[in-house]
């Protein structure tokens, strides 16, 4: 690939319309990482042009969430300590709905170039017209009507919209022949025929222009040299490509990133509660878990390493790397990920992250402390998948008794009376222990097996109702680490109490 002399500068143009959708961090975090890469700068740029779809603290929302990733923007606007917004960067505005006189300008260049025309055609009018090419099995396009009216006819049409104050729309004048050729960095060189680009609408009758003309003058005015995006805007290149001839500017470089597909292939929903980033953020998902894993959607590192810290996945990016084919968004693969990085930090760390999570549940977390919230988290740290699983998997240790049945309390091999009879003489084992020999999972785990052992019980008659008893799951860690723990943050009493909620259902 060959990188400009220029200095390179990539931009995340999102239009604030609503959560922040997973794909759009993936776009943010390819940019930023090439922009990272090459020692450029990297722009937020907002494209709030599409006024019915705006949606009020969608902007602010999406700094914040990119920010909780770790993705930084050199340039564009930014949140100060009350969450007002400020820019930052000598490109700007880079909120497009602040750049209409911008747009202006430069379409009275094409208007004067004849590159771009009135257009007074009538809603019904264009209604009519997609309905007859759709009757034909012909592409819907417009039929440039008003391409052909004179200066003449256009200044009596212009009078009269203003008389009813009306606006027309400015619409691109494509070339009716040759080819457009896009260089895509990812999928190649394709070639478009000038015949099939209908004459887009550049500025609509509202005074606002459309994404394609926004974007074109933006991302010229703003210097980008990369135009990393979804590949969903590939077909709308040729026409950005035109107008970019149109004014006489130099090209950026393009590069469209695959769709995010379903496992099944189908396209990721769009059903935001799926596809929101802070859907992902809910269910407990470390960000850097989340970094790593959406750097492998459209992109591969082409080696066997899967683990990416932010600076290696910077040092490894390259375009040249992303896919063409579909990225399957697949959330096992995800789980694994993040169970990675969550054994990666300490039960301190852990703590901290995973108490919202508890108190949500409503554990009264006041009554532990935190060595006790440590223990706990440490037992769990190599099974937890997401954060949010936490609750579900540690409630034994904060209630006073669980919840048991009768049957899952026996042994296989044993019976309802023998077992109630080995709860009573573990109880008498636990009287004699030190507060050393039961707080210590080894001291423990010593203790018990000498009195298995001693009395030549079959281990499960002992440790399976001790494990149920502390716990009431059938599947948990091993009735000394259960045990010790619970001692350790509830005393004996209560080890003692567990002991006897089990005797009482037999
Ligand atoms: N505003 C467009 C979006 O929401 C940006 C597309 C582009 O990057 O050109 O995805």
């Amino acid at each position: 690939m060959s990188l400009n002399t220029k200095p390179i500068r990539t931009r995340l143009a999102p239009s604030p319309t609503g959560l922040v959708h997973i794909g759009t961090v993936r776009t943010g975090l390819f940019n930023f990482l090439f922009a990272r890469k090459y020692a450029g700068q990297f722009i937020l740029r907002v494209e709030d042009t599409d006024r019915s779809r705006f949606v009020e603290g969608a902007m602010e929302n999406m700094i914040e969430v990119m920010q909780k990733f770790g993705i930084f923007f050199d340039e564009g606007p930014r949140l100060d300590e009350h969450g007002k917004m400020y820019e930052v960067g000598d490109k700007g505005p880079y909120i497009q709905s602040d750049r209409l006189d911008i747009y202006q300008k430069y379409t009275q260049e094409l208007l004067e170039k004849k590159l771009g025309y009135y257009c007074f055609c009538s809603s019904d009018r264009l209604e009519e017209l997609r309905k007859e090419q759709m009757a034909l099995k012909k592409p819907a396009m417009y039929d440039r009507l008003c391409r052909n009216l004179t200066d003449e006819e256009v200044k009596t049409k212009l009078a009269e919209f203003e008389l009813e104050k009306k606006r027309p729309v400015v619409r691109q004048a494509n070339p009716l022949e040759g080819e457009t050729i896009v260089n895509d960095l990812v999928y190649g060189e394709i070639k478009y025929d000038n015949s099939t680009l209908d004459d887009q609408v550049l500025i609509k009758s509202d005074g606002f222009p459309t994404y394609h003309f926004a974007v074109v003058v933006d991302d010229h005015l703003m210097e980008i040299t990369h135009v990393i995006r979804g590949e969903e805007w590939l077909p709308s290149t040729p026409k950005h490509i035109l107008l970019y001839k149109a004014f006489g500017w130099e090209v950026p470089a393009f590069a469209h990133a695959p769709l995010i597909l379903n496992p099944d292939k189908t396209k990721l929903s769009k059903r935001q509660g799926d596809t929101a980033a802070e859907e992902f953020f809910k269910k407990g998902y470390l960000p850097e878990a989340l970094i790593n894993f959406i750097a492998f959607l459209g992109w591969n590192p082409k080696t066997e390493q899967e683990i990416f810290s932010l600076a290696e996945l910077i040092d490894q990016f390259d375009l040249s790397k992303i896919n063409n084919s579909g990225a399957v968004l697949d959330v096992n693969k995800l789980d694994w990920m993040n169970s990675e990085y969550i054994r990666t930090k300490s039960d301190a760390e852990l703590v901290e992250l995973v108490k919202p999570y508890w108190q949500e549940t409503g554990f009264d977390l006041s009554k532990f402390t935190h060595e006790y919230l440590e223990n706990v988290m440490s037992l769990e740290k190599d099974r937890l998948r997401k954060l949010s699983e936490i609750s579900d998997r540690t409630k034994y240790f904060f209630t006073e008794t669980p919840q048991l049945v009768a049957e899952k309390l026996v042994w296989r091999k044993s019976t309802s009376v023998e077992t109630k009879q080995n709860l009573r003489l573990l109880q008498d084992l636990f009287r004699t222990l030190s507060d050393d020999q039961m707080g210590t999972i080894t001291k423990l785990e010593e203790a018990v097996k000498e009195f298995i052992v001693k009395h030549g019980f079959d281990n499960g008659s002992i440790l399976w109702p001790l494990r149920y008893v502390m716990t009431g799951e059938e599947k948990s860690p091993s009735p000394f680490e259960v045990t010790a723990t619970i001692f350790g943050g509830w005393g004996r009493e209560n080890v003692m109490l567990r002991l006897e909620n089990g005797i009482s259902i037999l």
